[in-house]
């Protein structure tokens, strides 16, 4: 890329670093990105030796863990505001400077990962009895966490070996990245314009006035459907025209793929063949069998075996429930004449089924959640749950309009955390909802640096005037994310590396998350912010009592695709076989056939936007969101037991389970924290699936 930085010139990702300030945003350009990384890498790797050379007398936390975990914190604080703004401010610009920082910092990251010397001097701190036993117990867990680190980093491996798995992770890391972008760019280059307002009918008044919008931000008259979340979502759960739902779904369902509207223009094909054969070949040359064990190293679960045991178990459950309940959208659908039900129709007939039978609309919920009433009573719930502020911090640089920064303080008002919540949907922005973390708490020599995280949602903008009006799936959602965000910011760890989610087995990671969705879900934590945007007037009680009957609507057919999805997860990283001929659609089609209870149209492409999987960190993971919800209801139960805002039960969660972070066992802090090992009842409970285990 082009340097219009010289030397002289100041960097903003740079300049915040030593006085330990937030990321000027204001000033941040795409140009600084890779100046700041190199600047930063030949630091580290400057510090690497010198800490290797001072730790050659005497091996300590102080010679060796620190220096290495300060450079790896400078690095991380320098880069992430890049990765952040490549995420929710893409634009050539940031694209560019983004892939030219990556292979750098790739390249670096196993470098240090397969320095011997540096493994060496961690090892004789590790095997000193003397000098071990002067650590306390969570540096003691650092040190032998990184010592696993460096031998799932290749340490170990003979040089030829070495050389070939930094180029595979230097691969890898290349091909996330364009699997990524050939999905935001499918996503954008697709849109519908609507002239004729008839062919929106079922459409309700504020998703017309959203694609009404979508279009006049490009000059058009009349609507315009994007693939964005809350205009597919909008299509596909209430438009009666047919063809526009087949539309929608047909463009959404193969996005980045060789088939569909834009077939083959931004085609992830080859890339997930190419990432799935690099994952297994770079487990193998660890001396595992395959990748799925590989990523066992740092999860709960022992075994895939003991994974698939547990997936299909609830796919049995949950089977017959899922087949009635599509059944029912079948018998709906002939009502209008159609025959034979299409992936198209699901969402829609099973809206207009709840309609009947609980007598309500998602969007009859839309004002009683206007975002900033919604943002403030989940401060109050966590506040209640856990005794801490949450104030908006003015005058803080963002990246965009939307974007408001609160800090987390303890009553007493010294602070615990300070996070950037960007919540709604826009061009350039990647879709899904995500933490992610700017800086971890940890010590240095000037105090504590105190977490801070990004919050990103992709959620219904404000329509004109009025506030933007969410559904109560996007209210449940913000509560999520929030989750990850206090599991992040409320940490009393001292270390990064074991600090909040760093370092937690990725299969509890989605413990805090799913945990606090439940609070979207009672009477008296709703009653905290559920009010008519217009009138003030509480959430009506009748209205409340339908939402929550209606609870468990397709609760059958919801647990049954993230089954599918997390056993095609594990399969593609357990069974593959470089010489095998079968496709990634064929494990697919497999799973399908074993599990799901309808088959989507055969050019549906799936595969090809699971970035969770092939761009994100669950791979041979995505299991993980039904793995932790075992843990997240069994832990919801405390409170069910006590009480909706039980003082000692918040305080013991807060304590044992979002304040310890990775310093025990994911398992230990949920016994420390409950009083005995997590039981499926609870999850079957609140899924309508009974809580007896069948013998
Ligand atoms: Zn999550």
């Amino acid at each position: 890329m082009s340097q219009t930085i010289d030397a002289n010139d100041t960097n903003p990702l740079l300049d915040m670093l030593d006085a330990h300030r937030l990321p000027d945003f204001a000033e941040i350009r795409a140009e600084h990105a890779e100046p700041a990384v190199e600047t930063l890498i030949a630091d580290a790797r400057r510090a690497v030796d010198r800490a290797i050379a001072e730790s050659m007398d005497e091996a300590s936390w102080a010679t060796i863990v620190e220096p290495i975990d300060a450079a790896g914190d400078r690095l991380e604080r320098g880069f992430s505001p890049v990765s952040h703004l490549h995420s929710v401010m893409n634009s050539p610009a940031w694209r560019e400077a983004y892939q030219a920082c990556l292979p750098k910092l790739t390249a670096f990251a196993t470098e240090m990962g397969q320095n011997s010397q540096l493994f060496e001097a961690i090892k004789r701190l590790h095997d000193d009895p003397a000098a071990f036993a002067r650590l306390n117990e969570a540096q003691q867990r650092v040190v032998s966490r990184m010592l696993r680190d460096f031998e799932l980093a290749g340490v170990a491996l003979d040089a030829s070996d070495k050389t070939r798995f930094a180029e595979i992770q230097q691969r890898l890391s290349e091909l996330s990245t364009t699997f990524q972008q050939n999905l935001l760019d499918a996503s954008q280059a697709w849109s519908q314009h609507v002239t004729d307002e008839s062919e929106l009918a079922g459409l309700p008044a504020s998703a017309r006035a959203l694609l009404a919008q979508n279009a006049a931000n490009k000059d058009l008259d009349g609507w315009r459907v994007t693939l964005d979340a809350p205009s597919f979502i909008a299509v596909l759960t209430y438009a009666d025209n047919r063809a526009l739902r087949e539309s929608v779904y047909r463009a959404f369902s193969t996005r980045a793929s060789d088939t569909g509207p834009n077939g083959g223009e931004f085609d992830n094909s080859a890339l997930m063949d190419e990432i799935l054969a690099l994952r297994h070949e770079s487990a193998q040359l660890l001396g595992f069998a395959n990748y799925a064990d590989k990523s066992l190293a740092k999860k709960m679960a022992d075994s895939p075996a003991e994974i698939e045991t547990f997936l299909l178990d609830l796919a049995d459950r949950t089977k017959d429930q899922a087949r009635a309940e599509l059944a029912e959208i079948a018998e709906w659908a002939r009502k209008d004449g159609v025959d034979e039900i299409a992936a198209w129709d699901v969402g829609y007939y099973a809206e207009k089924i709840k309609e009947d039978r609980y007598d309500y609309a998602d969007e009859d919920l839309r004002p009683y959640f206007p975002a900033p009433e919604v943002i403030d009573g989940l401060f109050r719930v966590v506040q209640r749950l856990y005794n801490v502020d949450i104030v908006a911090l003015d005058d803080i640089p963002t990246w965009h309009a939307d974007v408001t920064v609160y800090e987390i303080r303890d009553t007493d008002g010294s602070p615990r955390g300070t996070f950037y919540l960007d919540p709604y949907a826009r061009e350039g922005k990647r879709g899904g909802a995500w933490m992610d973390g700017f800086q971890s708490r940890r010590v240095h020599a000037d105090g504590v640096q105190l977490p801070v995280a990004f919050l990103t949602c992709n959620f219904s903008p404000p329509i004109g005037d009025d506030p933007a009006l969410l559904t109560h799936n996007e209210v449940t959602t913000l509560f999520h994310e929030f989750g990850h965000g206090l599991h992040h910011m409320l940490t009393r760890v001292d270390y990064a590396p074991i600090a909040g989610i760093s370092g937690v087995e990725w299969d509890a990671v989605e413990l805090p998350s799913q945990f606090m969705e439940n609070w979207c879900w009672e009477r008296e934590s709703l009653d905290l912010f559920a009010a008519h945007y217009n009138t003030g007037e509480k959430l009506p009680a009748d209205l409340f009592d339908k939402l929550y009957a209606s609870r468990n609507h397709m609760a059958g057919w919801q647990m049954l695709r993230q089954v599918e999805f997390s056993l095609f997860d594990l399969r593609l990283h357990r069974d593959f076989e470089p010489t095998s001929a079968t496709s990634i659609l064929d494990t697919l089609a497999e799973v399908r056939n074993e599990v799901a209870v309808m088959q989507p149209p055969v050019f549906n492409r799936f595969p090809h936007s699971f970035q969770h999987v092939f761009a994100g960190g669950y791979a041979a993971g995505y299991y993980s969101y039904k793995w932790a919800e075992v843990l997240s209801a069994d832990a919801f139960a405390a409170f069910e037991e006590t009480a909706l805002f039980d003082g000692a039960t918040g305080k013991r969660f807060l304590t044992e389970v979002l304040e310890r972070g990775a310093t025990r066992d994911a398992m230990e802090n949920f016994v420390a924290f409950r009083g005995r090992e997590p039981s499926i009842d609870a999850l079957l409970r609140h899924s309508g699936l009974g809580g007896d285990r069948a013998a």
